[in-house]
């Protein structure tokens, strides 16, 4: 068989998104979005439904970085992490990092329930599971971990799965969609709301002054309020960074004028003795 040369997105080859040109000349907002995953385009569309004037920037096509190459699964569970959390920097902060991402699903499910958004979102439990012995001892410990927390969860001593997995873990009611139709929706709303996208535009350099300005690397500028840097690595290495978690995405740019938002469900952990499921139906038709 003959493997493509470049990984190739499946969500960007199964559904259609719409295309922007390139930013060709220098530009004034209110907000610009650097950026064009899920967060850049989640950042843009509430900024522009809070009737901010906003210009998306991308240095490719619209999911042309990580998002389009994800497992698509939306879940607060990320391999085994909270018992972790918990161990590093308490109870509290550790809920707290449960419930940022739990709003973030609440938020995408609600949004796709409003809007009748046709991006195959399913609810499903989200699984992780051992494989070895040493694997079993790290499901128990985050399965303490999850009543401690109160995370809706469930422990499983067999699983039907095509390969040996000694014992399971599984958060309740997480999801898995498409992302494409979920992005095209957003970037529609976006544009429909007076906003602009600008795919194929690289930024290049951040300056802090009176006001913010981006430039990119054909030498335009884009001037505005504040910038929120969504391009998963800060583009700009003299700016000030912070960063913060999507859903407060639109009160953070008010303390500094470069933000970095990148999405909930980011961090991962991975491990030689557990594994995590997209879900057992998608582990099936995948294996
Ligand atoms: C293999 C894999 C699987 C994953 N699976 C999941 C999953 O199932 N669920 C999940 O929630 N998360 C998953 N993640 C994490 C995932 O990366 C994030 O959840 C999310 O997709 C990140 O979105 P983003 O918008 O922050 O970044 P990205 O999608 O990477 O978007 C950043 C954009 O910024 C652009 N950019 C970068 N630099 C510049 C610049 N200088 N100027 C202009 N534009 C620029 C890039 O071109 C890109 O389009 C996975 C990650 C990987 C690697």
């Amino acid at each position: 068989m003959q493997l493509p040369e470049y990984p190739e997105s499946y969500w960007r080859r199964t559904a259609d998104l719409p295309a922007f040109p390139k930013l060709t000349r220098d530009l004034e907002t209110e907000f610009a979005v650097v950026g064009g995953g899920l967060t850049g385009l989640t950042t843009a569309y509430l900024l522009a439904k809070e009737g901010r004037r906003v210009a998306l920037l991308t240095a490719d096509r619209l999911l042309g970085g990580t998002t389009g190459y994800t497992t698509a699964k939306i879940t607060a569970q990320h391999d085994l992490i909270y018992d972790e959390l918990i161990a590093h920097f308490g109870e509290d902060k550790a809920r707290l990092y449960y419930e940022a991402n739990a709003g973030a699903l609440a938020f995408m499910r609600g949004l796709v329930a409003e809007h009748g958004i046709a991006c195959d979102f399913v609810d499903e439990d989200a699984v992780v599971y051992a494989t070895r012995e040493e694997g079993l001892h790290k499901l128990e410990k985050e399965y303490a971990a999850y009543q401690r927390l109160g995370i809706p969860g469930e422990r499983y001593d067999t699983l039907t799965l095509p390969f040996g997995a000694t014992a399971a873990l599984s958060m309740k009611r997480q999801a898995r969609f498409h992302p494409t139709p979920y992005a095209a929706f957003l970037a529609g709303e976006i544009v429909r709301l007076g906003g602009e996208i600008f795919e194929e535009t690289t930024m290049d350099k951040f300056h802090d002054g009176e006001t913010a300005k981006v430039t990119t690397k054909d030498g335009n500028t884009v001037t505005c309020d504040a910038v929120a840097a969504c391009s998963h690595f800060p583009f700009s290495t003299t700016a000030f960074i912070s960063r913060v978690c999507m859903p407060r995405a639109r009160t953070s740019s008010r303390s500094s004028r470069l933000t970095t938002i990148r999405a909930g469900c980011t961090l991962r952990r991975t491990s030689r003795s557990a594994r995590c499921a997209r879900s057992l139906t998608a582990e099936r038709s995948c294996s």
